[in-house]
């Protein structure tokens, strides 16, 4: 029963100055009614004390007040991208408020997970801040902002003000009454927001969107198109390098290709066609650049990042070396065969996996839940998975080696349909097997595959191929049990550590090297996603792929809050190939 606002300050007052647990009264619904604006505002949790994680609040407010037209709501892109640039409208209003707040006690940033800290409160632990899930360069399906012909709803926290212990219920009523009024009419009403900007965004998701569901039927694999800026800032920030220190990208005339998108009209770049491709160049050209943009491809980037239009299948995986890496019961043998202390590699399992083991296995499980094309950087390959030339053959027997190079199943796979594109500037052994050559040339893309041919005729290898005629497709495993035990209960610890790593109770999932997780919110997902398969959908009879697209059934009909154990605000989205990269992962997981 919603009660209306009035209800909630006089609590407030009545709780004031007294004990932390007192605010445990506010929880529940309330209606607020203002000049011109009127919403629902929902306590769903308070936190325990001061410094525990802070409330989980929602504001839920009727389309006939928020105001956004229909059209941004028909299709499903649409409502992505809205919700996310209102999450990124919500965060700039509520940090707005940061500069009347008071100054001192512990008011940096909530586990920097959220951002937008900023009521006009200070006080003890997390006091006074107002912090939605933070977005990045990527616009990602979310559950910060829910859309629907009905209502606009965001989730966020709030940290309840405290002086020590003591409620401060005045500073707790300003937050409610007046700071969060403010972020709803400001950050969620449509008429208050910058409506071109609105629009480019949802028009910029839509149309990359739409260029990605079209690779297919031109053929490609990946597109880039001309004028984008592919270099970042930094290892750590991936906003875009400056323009005037960027050199933008142009395509090869042999490999320019032309779409006609629903909002941008005709756009022209370099499509990368499927089979085999390979970017060469001298070091530090930019071919690592250009790869790592292609990986992100699977991704919507927001306008003025650079990558608008730096598109990718969304069957992409990037592959790399990963030791250390556990490995259960995956088939490597298609790579690997006849290990020096024995050991079935159809069915390969380790806690220490090495190099091209690792890197192996990785393929073998991207393909296992239907991986299409295979990104791979010699930076992070492990050598001697990638090749081994003729006088290493001559030097070392087959019967001696246990790998079969990448180099030697590239063509296996491509008859598969899985495609490659591998950046390479050591070895010319692979021009054999490459459908196209690109050169990165001081950042400028060059078509070489007609010379890097002619030398392949000039100069052979001699390298003998060393694969066998199996398809080097695996069949898939299925799960016994994720070997969770009773983390797959309701109220067990899970917690998610960056985009780098999953905790599940006892067990911690290494999520560093799985290189396309790229939002915080995405490692929430996947670990209750994981949370979610061993506890309802594991039942040692279906496969990975099968329990994954089961799991997709569910998302689609309910959403991110499908693998929820409460209402929150923290996920975004991520595809069924991460989910299973970290299924992978799990040390503890039983594999039939
Ligand atoms: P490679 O893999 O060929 O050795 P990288 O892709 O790592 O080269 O790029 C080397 C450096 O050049 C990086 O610092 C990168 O940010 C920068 N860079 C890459 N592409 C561009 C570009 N188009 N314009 C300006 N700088 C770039
Ligand atoms: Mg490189």
């Amino acid at each position: 029963m919603a009660l209306r606002i009035e209800n909630l300050s006089d609590t407030l007052r009545r709780i004031d100055g007294r004990g932390y647990k007192a605010y445990q009264d506010i929880r529940g619904e309330y209606i607020y009614t203002g000049p011109g604006l009127s919403f629902t505002l929902i306590v769903d949790h308070v936190q325990a004390d001061p410094f525990a994680p802070p409330s989980r609040v929602r504001v839920r407010i009727p389309q006939q007040v928020a105001g956004f037209p229909q059209h941004y709501l028909e299709s499903k892109i649409r409502r992505v991208a809205l919700s996310d640039f209102l999450t990124r409208s919500f965060a700039l209003a509520a940090r707005g408020g940061a500069r009347t707040r008071m100054s001192g006690s512990g008011l940096g940033s909530a586990e920097g997970a959220q951002a937008g800290a900023g009521a006009p409160i200070g006080g003890t632990g997390r006091s006074g801040q107002v912090s939605i899930a933070r977005a990045g360069q990527e616009i990602l399906e979310r559950n910060s902002v829910l859309i629907d012909e009905n209502m606009v709803e965001a989730r966020f926290t709030v940290g309840l003000p405290a002086a020590g212990r003591r409620i401060l219920g005045r500073a707790a009523q300003a937050i409610f009454l007046e700071f969060l009024p403010g972020i709803v009419a400001r950050a969620l009403i449509y008429k208050a927001l910058p409506v071109e900007t609105v629009d480019r965004h949802v028009k910029t998701a839509e149309d990359a969107e739409a260029l990605r569901g079209m690779l297919g039927e031109k053929g490609l694999v990946a597109f880039i198109g001309n004028g984008a800026i592919l270099p970042r800032r930094s290892g750590v920030d991936d906003r875009p390098l400056p323009a005037e220190r960027a050199i933008p990208f142009s395509s090869p005339p042999s490999l320019e290709v032309e779409f006609d998108l629903p909002n941008r009209g005709r756009t022209r770049g370099m499509g990368i066609p499927e089979g085999v491709t390979l970017i060469v160049g001298g070091g530090y050209h930019g071919k690592s650049t250009l790869l790592r943009a292609i990986e992100r491809g699977i991704y919507n980037h927001v306008p003025g990042d650079g990558r608008e239009l730096v598109v990718t299948s969304p069957l992409a995986v990037k592959i790399r070396a990963e030791d250390g890496r556990a490995v259960t019961r995956t088939d490597i043998s298609p790579f690997i065969k006849d290990l020096p202390l024995g050991g079935d590699t159809r069915s390969f399992s380790t806690e220490n996996a090495s190099g091209s083991t690792s890197q192996a296995a990785n393929i073998m499980e991207a393909l296992e839940v239907g991986a299409k094309v295979l990104l791979v950087d010699e930076d992070t390959s492990a050598t001697n998975f990638m090749i081994r030339d003729r006088r290493m053959q001559a030097l070392v027997a087959k019967e001696k080696e246990p790998i079969t190079p990448f180099i030697d199943r590239v063509i296996s796979l491509k008859e598969s349909g899985v495609s490659t594109i591998l950046v390479l500037g050591g070895s010319g052994d692979y021009f054999d097997v490459a459908d196209t050559v690109i050169m990165m040339d001081e950042y400028r893309p060059v078509d070489v595959t007609a010379k890097a041919k002619d030398i392949a005729l000039q100069f052979r290898t001699g390298r003998v191929n060393e694969a066998d005629e199996d398809r080097p497709l695996p069949r898939p495993r299925i799960p016994v049990s994720l070997g969770l035990g009773d983390m797959e209960g309701r109220r067990s610890k899970v917690k998610a550590m960056g985009t780098d790593a999953i905790r599940l109770g006892h067990e911690e999932i290494d999520l560093s090297f799985v290189e396309q997780v790229v939002d915080d919110g995405q490692t929430r997902f996947i670990a209750d996603a994981l949370k979610y398969l061993g506890k309802h959908l594991v039942d040692g009879r279906s496969t990975i792929p099968e329990l994954i697209s089961r799991l997709w059934a569910v998302l689609e009909r309910d959403g991110l809050d499908a693998v929820a154990p409460y209402v929150r605000g923290d996920y975004c989205m991520a595809r069924p190939l991460e989910i299973a990269a970290a299924l992978n992962r799990l040390r503890t997981l039983q594999v039939k």
